[in-house]
């Protein structure tokens, strides 16, 4: 299998190169050159694997520069019981007739990029001590990507994690999963600022060419391609469940939204022939995508018109991993790809497509729809789900389940991926529900474990600086 970038870039590249690699060379981002096809003998056959071997058919399909052998391992090794909580990893909980969550957030930071990370920890594991090289993780989070990047890098050979984030902004729980924890080879850098320019002094060390070289530097984002992915396996294992609890041959995913990540996964998934009816949007109030599905124009938004939401990890002014289903979506048309997200996007801030035939059929041929929810929809489903079906959902989760119901249809039954545990966003189902969520044991007082947190301004010269001098 080789990998090719939407911008056009031809160079083909197997998957052990573009593992380490974030964007491609052109700005562009990586895409096997064919999904590869399963049959339904072949969807047969996967039915009642353990989710481990799930994953390595899966992924057998992708990498074939891994001997198969280690891939296993890495798969075994990963997808655990004891790491995600039963043995199902990733169970199905019927809510009424027709309707599902599917749990991806049992892993060890409460939320599903757990999923695709863990799996990275042990692949970048792996593909630096074959190479005997060593990596320097640079990253900014404003909450879930960076405690699931630490959890699944901690104590891994060869990986050392500068994780910046914005000082006193995350929540008490966000900020004592990450402070917490006292491995090594986990750095976390607590800067004066908001997350904008977390982000800005992760773009300004990368830019720095020569200090990249010199430092190893690289990132977890979500557009890297592993753990896109990685996601692509659960969308099979929720079909499985799914389809055997109803009878149905076709299901239908809703997926709470940000920068695209997730529900990227789907559409490949689909694209491999997985029998998925709709592949439904949900949006925030940051409803970039919903408005794109919606409309076919594309719109970025500036800081300024980003809303901070209860969802806050859908706050995004722009979805990183959209630029994969566009080019899909214009028949793989690399140039005008390049057009759209190089010099278009940056000079107008905005592409339409709405009079592309392609566009207009989209939603016949790649079953994607969309919708938005807000802080008030998010209140009343978080109580409702809670009084009718006794369960506790997370306010991603409650974006989702609240689209997720303008779009059933009979005869397929609708997923909703719950992206995150409750307790990561007590404030919000204390305003819902007038009472703080479960907390899962293995949580109880971390608030009150040291810290391991370097506080310091904004000054890309004094992290380079320390980063420096915690490589060896
Ligand atoms: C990251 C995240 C999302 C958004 O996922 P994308 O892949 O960015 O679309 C949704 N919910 C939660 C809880 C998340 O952490």
């Amino acid at each position: 299998m080789f990998y090719l970038s939407t911008r056009g870039d031809t160079d083909r590249k197997r998957f052990s190169e573009i593992l380490l690699e974030g964007l491609a060379p052109d700005g562009g981002l990586y895409l096997p050159e064919t999904y590869p096809q399963v049959d339904a003998a072949t969807l047969e056959e996967w039915r009642n694997l353990p989710y481990a071997s799930l994953a390595f058919e899966v992924l057998s399909l992708y990498i074939d520069d891994i001997p198969p052998a280690d891939l296993k391992a890495i798969c075994d090794k990963t997808y655990t019981e004891e790491v995600f909580g039963t043995k199902e990893i990733v169970p199905l909980r019927k809510l009424e007739d027709g309707l599902y969550l599917e749990a991806l957030s049992n892993g060890p930071t409460l939320a599903f990029k757990d999923m695709a990370m863990q799996l990275l920890g042990n692949l970048f594991e792996y593909e630096l001590a074959r190479r005997g090289e060593e990596l320097n993780i640079l990253g900014a989070t404003s909450g879930d990507t960076g405690s699931a990047a630490e959890y699944a890098m901690r104590g891994k050979k060869g990986v050392r994690v500068f994780m910046t984030s914005p000082q006193g902004r995350m929540s008490p729980f966000q900020q004592a999963q990450m402070f917490s924890l006292q491995d090594e080879n986990i750095h976390n850098l607590a800067l004066e600022g908001v997350f904008d320019d977390c982000q800005d002094i992760v773009k300004a060390v990368s830019h720095d060419l020569a200090f990249k070289r010199k430092y190893r530097i690289g990132t977890v984002n979500s557009i890297n391609w592993a753990r896109l992915m990685a996601q692509v396996v659960y969308y099979f294992s929720g079909y499985f469940q799914a389809s055997a609890a109803t009878g149905a041959d076709k299901v239908s995913f809703t997926v709470p939204s940000g920068n695209f990540g997730n529900v990227c996964a789907g559409h490949v998934a689909r694209m491999m022939g997985l029998p998925i009816e709709k592949l439904v949007v949900a949006t925030n109030e940051n409803d970039v995508l919903d408005e794109f599905f919606r409309t076919g124009v594309y719109r970025v938004r500036a800081s300024a018109d980003t809303h901070e939401t209860s969802s806050p990890s859908m706050d995004i002014s722009k979805a990183s991993n959209f630029e994969r289903f566009v080019f899909d979506l214009l028949d793989r048309d690399a140039a005008r790809v390049a057009g759209l997200f190089g010099a278009q996007l940056s000079n107008q801030g905005f592409f339409d497509l709405s009079g592309d035939p392609l566009f207009q059929s989209a939603a016949q041929h790649y079953g994607f729809a969309s919708g938005k929810s807000t802080h008030a929809d998010r209140l009343d489903i978080i109580r409702d789900t809670f009084k009718r079906f006794d369960t506790m959902i997370d306010t991603h989760t409650a974006d989702g389940l609240k689209v997720a119901r303008l779009h059933l249809q009979p005869g397929a039954p609708m997923v909703v991926l719950e992206t995150a545990l409750p307790i990561k966003f007590a404030e919000t189902i204390q305003e819902a529900l007038g009472r703080l969520p479960d907390r899962p044991a293995k949580f109880e007082g971390i608030e009150a474990l040291p810290k391991r947190v370097q506080v310091m301004p904004v000054d890309v010269d004094l992290v380079k600086a320390y980063i420096a001098r915690h490589v060896n």
